[in-house]
């Protein structure tokens, strides 16, 4: 008998799982989960005293203390992925995803739901893109989000215990001299910062971007029998036009958030998936064990105090105009 044998390695209970046919890849995207779940334990922690100056320089330009609870929430899904009733599947490449001729759309072909006939079935009608020309996951990482699917037949397909991410191969293997620092955040704490890779944009782990997918899969779906995510990655019309990447964009958010157009999208940095991963990542960043602060995104390489030009403070007239000029 083997398989009490296989029930007691340790990670067989893991809610997650990596589907991979490169054991590089594999590796990676292991550790980057493992890094993921590190930082947001640490940022959970955190987030019980702002007051805490190192805290309160990375906290403050990115989100408001009312947001406190659901931040706790959205780490405490990452901290618990591996038993959560959540199954997180990652794929390091897009072969589960198909074109399918009578949709006329990408498919994720990957899901499964119980039928009323007990057996497992594949959902076979999750709709990832229309344009033929551009596969899913050609240009980046993204992830899917079960739901609950009504059938032609009457049957209802419960897959939202399911998420899928995809991880781009340009992340997991990633070009070298692309301008951005790679390492492992933790190699950035133990060995230290390199020069001119001072910014938190100009470091790019692969537990970045396991973290950013996660924030879509752990923020759930906007209706039951929806796939439309949560937290998303859309521009906040008219006030921030761009996509929400990167640490700059997530500042503005934070400053638009009163904005009435913001809040008739329900937009805020807590459903830009961007922005709870750049906290997570920034409060993580403590280099060397000296106090690390983050309050400009940058910090200066030897005093590792703020860098570069602070951001302004919310409601300033100039800079709202100046974010409605970039419309
Ligand atoms: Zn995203």
């Amino acid at each position: 008998m083997r398989l009490p044998f296989l029930l007691l390695i340790p990670g067989s209970l893991a809610r997650y799982s990596i589907v991979c046919r490169d054991v590089g890849g594999t590796n990676s995207i292991e550790n980057a989960i493992q890094e993921s779940i590190k930082m947001a334990r640490n940022a959970r922690d955190q987030l019980a005293d702002l007051t805490k100056d190192t805290t309160a320089a990375a906290f403050n330009p990115l989100f408001n203390p009312s947001d406190v609870d659901t931040l706790t929430n959205l780490y405490d899904r990452v901290v618990n992925i591996a038993t959560s009733a959540l199954q997180v599947t990652f794929y390091c490449d897009s072969a589960f995803i198909d074109w399918s001729d009578p949709f006329s759309r990408w498919i994720d072909t990957a899901f499964t739901y119980t039928a009323t006939d007990g057996k497992t079935k594949s959902v076979s009608l999750y709709k990832v893109g229309q344009d033929r020309s551009k596969k899913p996951g050609s240009s980046g990482s993204f992830t899917t989000l079960g739901y609950k699917l009504d059938l032609p037949n009457g049957d209802v397909a419960d897959f939202s215990n399911q998420a899928h991410i995809m991880v781009s191969e340009t992340r997991w293997d990633p070009p070298k001299n692309d301008g951005l620092d790679h390492r492992p955040l933790s190699t950035v704490n133990s060995d230290g910062l390199r020069d001119g890779y001072t910014a938190l944009d100009q470091l790019k782990p692969l537990s970045e971007t396991v973290f950013h997918e996660l924030m879509h899969a752990v923020g759930g779906t906007v209706k039951p029998k929806s796939g439309r995510k949560r937290i998303t990655d859309d521009p906040i019309l008219p006030v921030v036009t761009e996509k929400i990447y990167r640490y700059k964009l997530c500042v503005e958010v934070n400053q638009a958030r009163n904005d009435a157009a913001a809040i008739a999208q329900g937009a805020s940095p807590l459903t830009r998936a961007e922005c709870p991963m750049i906290l997570a990542k920034a409060l993580y960043l403590q280099v060397k064990g000296q106090k690390t602060y983050w309050g400009t995104g940058d910090v200066d390489r030897g005093t590792l105090g703020p860098a570069g030009i602070p951001p302004p403070s919310t409601g300033n007239k100039l800079r709202r105009k100046e974010i409605m000029w970039r419309a």
